[in-house]
């Protein structure tokens, strides 16, 4: 039973399963404070490094704990708490615009949630205005926000086109995602240089011929 137990958890980390749009999370999530949360993974961690064998009376890894429990709560998983969420005020599209916009190379900077190793690489976000428009710097605040989580790729892709989406009051919103997985490269396989890219989207970008601009646009940039 154990045996089979073990073997499922281990294939779900290598296919990249993910069960929802939403990110799994508790009902009291957020009931405790973020000083509170430090004290508690510091402790926690603290026992996984004893249950490894270190020696915490060590100088240098004294800190340790402390140090990995602020970075989880205020650095790497920030996104996981909605109240840090950014605000999407859109506009009214005065000028008209109506073809696509795009931006980017946004970087990713993320960690998987199966291993709790991270993700790096870049964002592309496009969009194609109806009646409103959105302040360029919210597409990256938004990508930074969902990438602050233990993530599945998938799942980023399609949290990030969702509140583009609605936001911006139209499905003709685009996201693609490629990037590096440090339990691909660096554990299991060990493949150094395989990159994942994930796509999703609505709308106008339905259309073959308006995904292939898209594309081509993005594919410049690299040339
Ligand atoms: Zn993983």
């Amino acid at each position: 039973m154990r045996e089979k137990l073990l073997e499922r958890i281990e294939a779900m980390g290598d296919m990249h399963l993910s069960t929802n749009t939403d990110t799994p999370l508790r009902k009291d999530a957020f009931d405790k404070s973020d000083t509170e949360k430090i004290e508690n993974i510091q402790l926690h961690f603290r026992k996984i490094m004893e249950e490894l064998g270190l020696d915490l009376t060590d100088d240098s890894l004294s800190g340790t704990p402390y140090r990995v429990a602020k970075m989880y709560v205020k650095e790497l998983f920030y996104g996981l708490n909605p109240k840090n969420k950014p605000k999407l005020s859109s506009f009214e599209n005065k000028y008209g615009y109506g073809k696509m916009l795009i931006e980017s190379n946004i970087t990713i900077d993320s960690a998987c949630e199966h291993h709790f190793l991270p993700i790096t690489g870049f964002a592309h976000v496009a969009y194609i205005p109806n009646e409103r428009v959105i302040g360029l710097s919210k597409i990256n605040r938004l990508v930074d926000y969902y990438s602050h989580r233990p993530q599945v790729q998938e799942r980023l892709c399609l949290q990030i086109m969702k509140d583009l989406q609605e936001a911006l009051d139209t499905k003709n919103v685009i996201v693609m995602i490629s990037s590096r997985h440090l339990c691909v490269s660096s554990r299991g396989i060990k493949d150094k240089s395989s990159y994942t890219t994930t796509l999703e989207y609505g709308g106008e970008f339905n259309k073959v011929e308006v995904r292939n601009e898209f594309l081509n646009s993005v594919k410049q940039e690299f040339e």
